[in-house]
């Protein structure tokens, strides 16, 4: 069958006789569908515990993961999909990325009931060309049955590519101007809020005049008691590292990795997202303290950062 540029594609054929192909047969979930795992996810996601104690539908894929130990050998697995990828690493098609997935939900699952699952390799696409290179697009589905009875589909798409080739840098010109940071969008609901940190180096926090309910970003009414009034109270600036991640890959233009972005709660209870600064990014941990810092960066855009607390301020 000839691809989108018209050609004819041997491997494309070769790949699209798995279509149909068993991959894994009379697989069983590790555990039944069990309160606490539902209690965990739903704690996890900040998702409410549904009062039937029934499990949340998009937990579907959670009761066939294999966890940190895996799928035992074997467990109904076939050598489908090792072969298939087998085939688009040799011939070149070394990089993955995960694209999409799609579920369907047929019915609910409760306490109790005993999960089983087949997966096939459902379609591959003809050779594409994207952003990231060219290669193949997989899908899988995976039928999920609770207590022999099909509860829900779950459909996993990859990319399985040759990275595009890089532009060549030795002769490539530096670029006039170095790349700025993305500027936030400013507008009647926020405005205050970045004014205080470009002119007075403040942090503002909305505060509901109905409720006192605190709010960070800002928003133009109260999450608590749907007030629109609101005043705003300065952060006196500590904080404690709430979550955190150090960003590796992929890079940004104007940020320059390794970098550690957290999410620190305020004194005042709030939540705020910003870089951690003063300290190498390995150091950062959760439950760390750290002070509000203002960054100039690009020479006209202030904002927020974390000080590691205990470290000078750069100026
Ligand atoms: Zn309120």
């Amino acid at each position: 069958m000839p691809d989108a540029s018209g050609e004819r594609d041997p491997l494309y054929e070769e790949l699209r006789a798995y279509e149909g192909r068993t991959m894994v047969e009379h697989g069983t979930g590790k555990d039944p569908v069990n309160t606490p795992m539902i209690r965990h996810w739903c704690e996890a996601m900040g998702h409410p515990v549904p009062p039937d104690g029934s499990a949340p539908a998009t937990m579907l894929q959670v009761w066939i993961m294999g966890g940190l130990s895996g799928h035992a050998p074997g467990a109904g697995r076939t050598s489908t999909y090792d072969d298939l990828f087998g085939l688009l690493d040799a011939a070149g098609y070394r990089s993955i990325v995960a694209t999409d997935c799609e579920q369907e939900y047929l019915a609910p699952l409760r306490p109790g009931q005993l999960i089983s699952y087949n997966g096939v390799v459902e379609a591959v696409s003809p050779r594409k060309t994207t952003a990231l290179g060219t290669g193949y697009f997989l899908t899988t589905r995976t039928d999920i049955r609770a207590d022999g009875v099909l509860a829900g589909t779950h459909r996993f798409r990859v990319l399985k590519y040759a990275p595009a080739a890089k532009r060549p840098s030795p002769a490539t010109p530096p670029p006039a101007e170095a790349p700025r940071r993305p500027r936030p969008v400013v507008n009647r609901d926020n405005a205050g809020y970045w004014q205080a940190i470009e002119r007075d180096r403040r942090l503002l926090i909305q505060r509901c005049t109905g409720c006192g309910t605190l709010r960070l970003p800002w928003l133009p009414g109260c999450n608590a008691c749907g007030s629109p009034e609101w005043d705003t109270l300065p952060a006196a600036g500590p904080g404690t590292v709430f979550s955190y991640v150090v960003m590796h890959h992929p890079p940004f233009p104007a940020f320059d990795p390794p970098y550690a972005v957290a999410l620190v709660e305020l004194a005042e209870g709030v939540r705020l997202l910003g870089n951690v600064v003063g300290v190498p990014c390995d150091k950062v941990r959760v439950g760390a303290p750290v002070v509000l810092d203002f960054q100039v960066v690009d020479g006209d855009l202030t904002v927020p950062v974390f000080r590691a607390a205990g470290t000078e301020a750069a100026g």
